[in-house]
């Protein structure tokens, strides 16, 4: 008799949940500060930032991009400046003017890199962000301590 024998299959869903590349759908709640207070002390300007996920389904740091050039209109993404870490899943900027959806450039950034892109708006309250995916569709992400 074997030692262990799985009652039943996976499901297709229980399958992906297994790898790394699943949903997103919590961020720790120090990260979400962190992203809000650097959106205050750039603002006026625009800041980037990267998103790191250590915990499966859960965003768990933020790094500032060396490099990345904070302007008025648009936070400029150096990518190429990224160590090489497969626990990164997207990207985090700021909108000085408040307005918290993506504008053209940023769904073409959303689209080609990162799975989950999170917008913070001035003036950076708790309320003043949304989570959006690939497709630039708006995530809800559930802020945990
Ligand atoms: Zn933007």
């Amino acid at each position: 008799m074997p030692l262990f024998r799985p009652s039943r299959k996976r499901t297709d869903e229980e399958e992906k949940s297994r790898f790394s590349t699943h949903t997103l759908r919590k961020i720790k709640r120090n990260v979400l500060n962190s992203l809000l207070t650097s959106g205050a002390s750039t603002y006026p300007n625009e800041f980037g930032g990267i998103l790191r996920s250590e915990d499966p389904g859960v965003v768990t740091d933020m790094l500032l991009i060396p490099g990345t050039t904070a302007g008025h209109r648009h936070a400029n993404f150096q990518l190429y400046m990224l160590p090489v870490d497969l626990t990164v899943v997207g990207t985090a900027h700021s909108h000085p003017s408040g307005a918290v959806h993506p504008s053209e450039e940023d769904l073409t950034l959303f689209r080609h890199w990162g799975r989950i892109h999170i917008i913070l708006g001035f003036p950076f309250k708790g309320w003043c962000w949304k989570a959006y995916n690939n497709s630039g569709d708006e995530v809800k992400l559930e802020v945990v301590d």
